[in-house]
């Protein structure tokens, strides 16, 4: 068996990654994935190539387009977008286990303005949430979204992955925290749905206060948090496979400019489909 499909399944087994199954699809609950997104959520859980995708990737026309490649590519927003979708999620989150307002919950508040402490583009942490371990107490969250597959990390183990990318935002993020007052809390997930021990740390303590919120017991709280950190990954890990990675700005963007990208691996299903949709998000807009 392949290495990354081995580590696929041994995320599988060990660290958790089945919480996409367990959700009962809901429109109301914001659970329910399409077919597709269920589909290509089931291929990171196993370490499985996509299928109906171009066999190369836009961005350059020559690179083929793999799963691995599908979650690492840097052009198009994809993996920004697949790490706004669980920005927003946890703030959803944080604003369920505390109260719906600024003061509670906060998007991307500076921590450092551009320039100011030997920071030139500033510090801004993902979530601010104010009350999640006493009243009054500030955490800032900052969120990575990593694919095990990658070949940067194809050596190291999920676990070594994930305590590294903890140890490199505390390293970035935790002494501007403490100046202020606030802790800091590094929120790594691998696409699969691996979670860091921190992170573990942070969905016990939303559980804890949405439990209590709620008056449900905690272990279904807990499910509740990880089934909708699941969903967002799953979502996110589904768009950076399905959606053409244009380059922006002038000379990007159009089917014309990559059409080695055209070539199918599995032609005949779903190819009008996906070309008109390319045509559209077409200058890379991303759109997650
Ligand atoms: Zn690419």
């Amino acid at each position: 068996m392949p290495l990354d499909r081995r580590k696929a399944c041994t995320n599988a087994l060990h660290h958790h990654t089945h919480y996409a199954l367990l959700a009962s699809p809901s429109a109301a609950l914001q659970t329910y994935l399409t077919p597709t997104q269920f589909h290509d959520a089931m291929l990171v859980r196993y370490g499985r190539e996509p299928r109906r995708v171009p066999a190369y990737c836009h961005c350059d026309g020559r690179t083929p387009l793999t799963l691995a490649h599908s979650q690492t590519c840097a052009v198009g927003g994809g993996v920004i977008g697949r790490h706004n979708l669980l920005v927003d999620e946890l703030s959803h989150l944080c604003a369920t286990a505390t109260t719906d307002s600024p003061f509670s919950c906060m998007r991307e508040e500076w921590l450092v303005r551009p320039g100011e402490q030997g920071h030139p583009n500033g510090l801004r942490s993902d979530v601010r949430v104010r009350g999640l371990d006493r009243p009054g107490d500030v955490t800032h969250i900052d969120v990575r979204v990593c694919h095990p597959a990658a070949p940067t990390y194809a050596t190291r183990s999920t676990q070594a992955l994930l305590e590294g990318a903890e140890r490199e935002k505390a390293g970035t993020y935790k002494e501007v925290c403490e100046q202020q007052g606030a802790s800091f809390c590094p929120f790594v997930v691998t696409t699969d749905g691996a979670v860091g021990e921190r992170g573990k740390e942070l969905i016990q303590k939303l559980a804890k206060a949405i439990a209590h919120k709620w008056r449900i017991n905690l272990s279904r709280a807990v499910t509740y948090v990880r089934i909708r950190v699941a969903i967002a990954l799953a979502r996110g890990c589904s768009a950076c496979i399905r959606t053409p990675h244009y380059r922006r700005g002038p000379g990007g963007g159009g089917a014309a400019d990559v059409g080695g990208a055209f070539a199918w691996r599995n032609p005949g299903v779903g190819h009008g489909a996906f070309r008109a949709g390319g045509r559209q998000r077409g200058g890379g807009s991303g759109g997650w």
